[in-house]
């Protein structure tokens, strides 16, 4: 016997009030996330620690979920408290029934679609969005991919211009993770106009000379809850931070670089369209830096701290 999860457990999701199994969850086909994608969506891990499962930054992932209920004109059907209920509940529900075990890291992924309504485009009157939590496990990078770095393709940032949304119309980005799948990648960097945007499911970060950059906050990229995280950690490290337009030359010249998200922390990335990154070098070396060293080690702190 051994007391690993039984993975064939289904997770407990929670669905317009109802606390069920993943397989009975129903969602009508006139709800307009499946009709229109009109709706958000939020992702936030539940770290497992040895002083109980932790919530991390999740006041900042509920005020980004607040964001873009708010850009779509949705109404928050819950207020904090109430969204940090309901995490524990199906959090619990899921380690009782579906073999999340108490030491396993966990992610939450929560989606608010405006509702089931006959099919108009605008927004019908009177309706009750669709609220629907899955927790799940989660496994993040092991020490060998982040010892090796990954691999990265690039495109041209074809999206919308609601970046900022974190919207379920997620098209333009499944068809850049798809074109990394395709390639061998993890993620696609994005390009608008010849300036960095961000990946496929990730914010990106660059380094030259020691100096970490990232693209400012705009509608043109999500501002990841590690956005903000990691421009905290580079002041505590002491390294210098800059947010500005990065272009497309200084990324491939770039000694190091970085993506960051809710399932990946951060990872270097050490090969970009086939070609090694950098590391102070003519030809890059192709090996993590040390700014990714240093922001992993006080993203691990920060985890260790958070109370
Ligand atoms: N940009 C995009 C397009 C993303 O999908 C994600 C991941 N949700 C991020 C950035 C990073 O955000 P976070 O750090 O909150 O996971």
């Amino acid at each position: 016997m051994t007391d690993l999860p039984d993975v064939s457990l289904e997770p407990i999701v929670y669905l317009n009030g109802e606390v069920v199994p993943l397989s009975e969850a129903r969602v009508p086909v006139l709800d307009r996330g499946f009709i229109f994608g009109d709706g958000i969506y939020e992702v936030a891990p539940l770290y497992a620690r040895a002083s109980g499962r932790l919530a991390f930054r999740f006041e900042h992932h509920l005020a980004r979920l607040a964001r873009s209920l708010e850009k779509i004109g949705i109404v928050n059907p819950l207020d904090n408290a109430g969204w940090r209920a309901l995490i524990e509940r199906v959090t619990e529900a899921n380690e009782a029934e579906a073999g999340l075990a108490a030491d396993q890291d966990a992610i939450a992924y929560i989606q608010i679609t405006r509702g089931v309504a006959k099919r108009a485009h605008a927004f019908p009157a009177g309706i009750q969005p669709t609220v629907f939590v899955m927790v799940t496990p989660l496994t993040l990078p092991g020490a060998a991919q982040r010892a090796a770095g990954v691999r990265c393709v690039s495109a041209e940032d074809r999206r919308w211009l609601h970046c900022d949304i974190k919207s379920v119309s997620l098209l333009g980005n499944v068809l850049m993770a798809q074109y990394a799948a395709e390639n061998d990648a993890l993620e696609t960097i994005q390009f608008r106009d010849g300036v960095l945007t961000e990946g496929s499911s990730s914010n990106v970060w660059v380094v030259k000379n020691g100096v970490l950059a990232a693209p400012p906050r705009s509608h043109k990229i999500l501002e990841g809850i590690r956005y903000g995280l990691i421009e905290e950690l580079a002041a505590q490290c002491g390294i210098r931070f800059e947010v500005r337009e990065i272009a497309e030359a200084e990324v491939r010249a770039a000694d190091e670089i970085l993506i960051s998200s809710a399932t990946k922390e951060v990872l270097p990335v050490t090969q970009l369209d086939g070609k090694p990154v950098g590391d102070g070098k003519p030809v890059g070396d192709g090996k993590p830096g040390a700014v990714f060293a240093a922001l992993y080690a006080a993203y691990q702190r920060a985890k260790a701290e958070q109370a």
